[in-house]
């Protein structure tokens, strides 16, 4: 079925931005459709859902600094009542993420949400091309609201100048009805007069929920926000989307062990679920088979 207008202007959208001097590269995201789409899939929760929008927005906005197929995971994982909540984005617009907790999570407000995590760390892997491992740094949980925690961890293991401001919100049934997001980065050349500038404008922002709507050009709210002009270099669409499929499990699932697999067969456990998008997958007699002859000629 075509897109309505309406329905095109709400499409999830990364824009990535720089200003006309060269010294600050801005992305700035609004994602509702992929934070609902998200909350929808895994049955989130008012609060989880909230975590999770603001994960994903801050994948998706490191993603777009990023090339080719090169991935950034966000990872919050705490002692609280939500114990993780993780999103991968990879820069061709494509993200997924999921979230952990525990059913007292439904006692928190929404204005609780940043209590959630409780003490625990902040991870961010990136996944480049000319790097053999994944770059990761780790930081304790400042705040809990991802933002904050963001925002240490940029203080604490970059060494270059970024502000991120994330934001998401729920409508009265505690579905995700905005989500945006966006990160000031500093580039060669930046003096600490301009950084004090943008610094200043950041901080004294409305709430971002307020500044943009789901229907909004992102490049004209930046207009509005930042103190100099820019040029687009990217206006991307971004989507939920999980590369999972049933031949990637059962490429998995040739790793177990010959009697394990016998045992799944006759307990009827059939059933497999990806983590990520909440996906689920069936095997069939025909399957089992095919995985025990695999595993057994791999063993002999
Ligand atoms: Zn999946």
């Amino acid at each position: 079925m075509p897109l309505t207008y309406e329905q095109h202007l709400e499409k999830s959208r990364v824009i990535n931005v720089l200003s006309s001097n060269g010294h600050f590269r801005v992305s700035a995201i609004k994602n509702t459709g992929v934070a609902l789409e998200a909350q929808k899939r895994h049955q989130l929760p008012e609060v989880p859902a909230l975590l999770l929008a603001r994960a994903l927005s801050a994948a998706s906005l490191l993603a777009v600094f990023l090339t080719g197929e090169e991935r950034v995971i966000i990872d919050a994982i705490g002692d609280g009542v939500v114990n993780k909540v993780t999103a991968e984005a990879i820069q061709v617009g494509e993200v997924r993420g999921y979230c952990e907790y525990s059913d007292r999570v439904k006692n928190l407000s929404k204005d609780e949400f940043d209590s959630a995590l409780g003490p625990g760390i902040f991870r961010v892997l990136r996944i480049l091309y000319n790097e053999p491992e994944p770059i990761v740094g780790i930081v304790q949980l400042i705040r809990g609201d991802i933002s904050s925690d963001l925002n240490y961890y940029f203080a604490k293991s970059e060494q270059i100048f970024s502000i991120a401001v994330l934001d998401a919100d729920t409508d009265e049934n505690g579905l995700i009805n905005n989500s945006v997001g966006m990160i000031v980065q500093a580039m060669p050349g930046a003096t600490d007069k301009e950084k004090n500038e943008i610094t200043n404008v950041l901080e004294h922002l409305e709430r971002l929920t307020n500044l943009i709507k789901p229907r909004d050009d992102l490049s004209v709210i930046l207009k509005n926000i930042l103190p100099w002009d820019f040029n687009i270099l990217k206006n991307d669409r971004v989507d939920f989307f999980c590369r999972c499929s049933k031949e990637n499990f059962m490429e998995k699932l040739l790793t177990l062990n010959y009697h394990d697999v016998k045992e799944m067969k006759e307990m009827g456990q059939n059933e497999l679920v990806c983590q990520y998008c909440n996906a689920k997958y069936y095997l069939d007699d025909n399957d089992f088979n095919n995985l025990l002859i695999s595993i057994k000629a791999k063993t002999n």
